[in-house]
């Protein structure tokens, strides 16, 4: 995510890997298990299926756009993740990447715990019964309500942020008459994309607290003298969309150094880190993401060594993955109102969504691949940009694209690996209506979030 759009939109060579632009794939009907969901394959008739249903059937029962989530593929990574990390780890699924309380119950019932970062986020965990115990609570600037709530309901951690936090949290606390358990993010100095980590002394970004210049180490003295906090462990995470390890290898070594020095300096060894989140899904066929027993091994063999090196116990290990376990386990289903081909250039293919369901494309570049959904063609190839309805050029859903070249209004397109930061992102730009969230599994479709209505939007405009 460190790519910042141009204004006038991207131009390929600035944004895109090399050797992206690969030409049409061999077969336009073909389905790479990679980006889809598990039990999405074609049908009989050539229409895509889910969960035994036909994206047919699921527009005529809930309409277009629409989320479609896999809930047999969700709740098997749920489950890999645990098993992959056992019982001396805790999973902590971060709920910014899609929340809603189908998806706590299905946390709840699989065994993960659930990061929060808001009010809302905190109030949708605790309505559908996720035990405040297995909640965490992140964010840099957490209202005092939000604090006093959290503690209130007895979050297992909250994760302290700055200096003016750890003191407010104590303070809070204290005057609930409660210890809070916290833990301390800091920055490591490492930041992580895709395929790459740069290694820095300093981090210039708003969360966490450095370890660089002594910072963390006095936010660890500060916090062990406050009586209001219980400080279990440091936290770490490091960017988004990480597919290579090595930055979490630079990441665990410093927090691990961190707590020798804390070891020195009060005599404690603090049981718990956590190695945050943002490990990699596969968007398009050129990505390859790390299974979680990977993930689990590598990450529970660095830390291992690294406690072994400094004389430690090795600490609890955790890990709060939220695009790796939802994003590959939706796809977005849209309708196709009109295709414009422009001579020369591309056929621009309309959709009835866009930046209002999916504002990643134009907030990071990110990349996606499309299929045509409702039918097989053996049209060929076309090089095309799938656009939303909004009144913006960059409202792009799918930068480039090979559909068929029948491809005609009334088509249905889905889009895979949806699940994570669209509908959480998801916005009502020119008055568009969000999208609902349809869990399918076993041959049945269940609206788990309703698609927004007019009257939904008029409600909040009081005159
Ligand atoms: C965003 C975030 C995550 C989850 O990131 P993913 O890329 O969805 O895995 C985990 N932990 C923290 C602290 C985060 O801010």
């Amino acid at each position: 995510m460190s790519r910042s759009a141009h204004p006038a939109g991207p131009r390929h060579a600035d944004v895109l890997p090399e050797g992206h632009y690969a030409g049409p794939p061999a077969d336009l009907n073909h389905l790479d298990a990679k980006v889809w969901a598990r039990t999405v394959q074609r049908g009989q008739d050539g229409q895509i299926t889910v969960g035994g249903l036909s994206v047919g059937q699921l527009a005529e029962q809930v309409g277009t756009p629409a989320y479609i989530v896999d809930e047999a593929d969700f709740r098997a990574r749920c489950r890999a993740w645990v098993e992959a990390f056992g019982s001396d780890a805790d999973v902590f699924y971060a709920g910014k990447a899609f929340l809603s309380r189908a998806v706590v119950r299905w946390l709840h019932e699989e065994g993960l715990n659930l990061d929060v970062c808001s009010g809302g986020e905190l109030a949708t965990a605790l309505s559908a019964g996720m035990p405040a115990e297995r909640i965490a609570f992140h964010g840099n600037n957490k209202s005092e309500d939000e604090i006093r709530r959290a503690v209130e309901v007895g979050v297992g951690r909250i994760v302290l942020d700055s200096f003016q936090e750890i003191v407010r949290v104590a303070h809070i606390a204290q005057s609930l008459g409660k210890r809070q358990r916290v833990q301390i993010r800091v920055t490591v100095g490492v930041e992580a994309h895709t395929h790459e980590f740069i290694a820095t002394a300093h981090e210039d970004q708003k969360f966490g607290i450095a370890l660089a210049g002594g910072q963390a180490a006095e936010a660890v003295r500060r916090a062990l003298r406050l009586d209001g906090l219980e400080l279990i462990g440091i936290h770490s995470h490091i960017g988004s969309q990480i597919f290579d390890m090595a930055g979490f290898e630079v990441s665990a070594r410093r927090v691990v150094q961190l707590l020798a020095e804390v070891r020195d300096e009060h005599g404690i060894e603090l049981p718990e880190i956590d190695l945050g989140g943002g490990l990699g899904i596969a968007y398009t066929s050129a990505d390859d993401p790390r299974e979680p027993h990977h993930i689990a091994k590598a990450l529970n063999e660095i830390v291992s060594r690294e406690c072994e090196a400094a004389g430690l116990a090795t600490p609890r290990i955790s890990v709060e993955p939220g695009r790796a376990i939802v994003g590959p386990t939706a796809f977005t289903l849209y309708q196709v109102g009109t295709v414009k081909p422009l001579e020369g250039l591309r056929t621009y293919v309309s959709v009835d969504g866009g930046m209002s369901d999916n504002i990643r494309t134009a907030l990071y570049d990110a990349e996606y691949s499309v299929s045509l959904a409702s039918r097989t063609s053996e049209a060929e190839p076309m090089l095309s940009r799938v656009v939303g309805k909004h009144c913006e050029s960059g409202d792009i859903v799918v930068r480039d694209a090979f559909l068929p070249a029948d491809i005609a209004p009334g088509d249905l397109l889905a889009v895979p690996a949806t699940g994570a930061y669209c509908r959480s992102m998801a916005n009502n730009y020119n008055h568009a209506l969000r999208p609902p969230v349809v869990a399918v599994r076993d041959g049945e479709a269940r609206v788990i979030v309703r698609r927004e209505t007019e009257e939904d939007l008029l409600r909040l405009d009081v005159g």
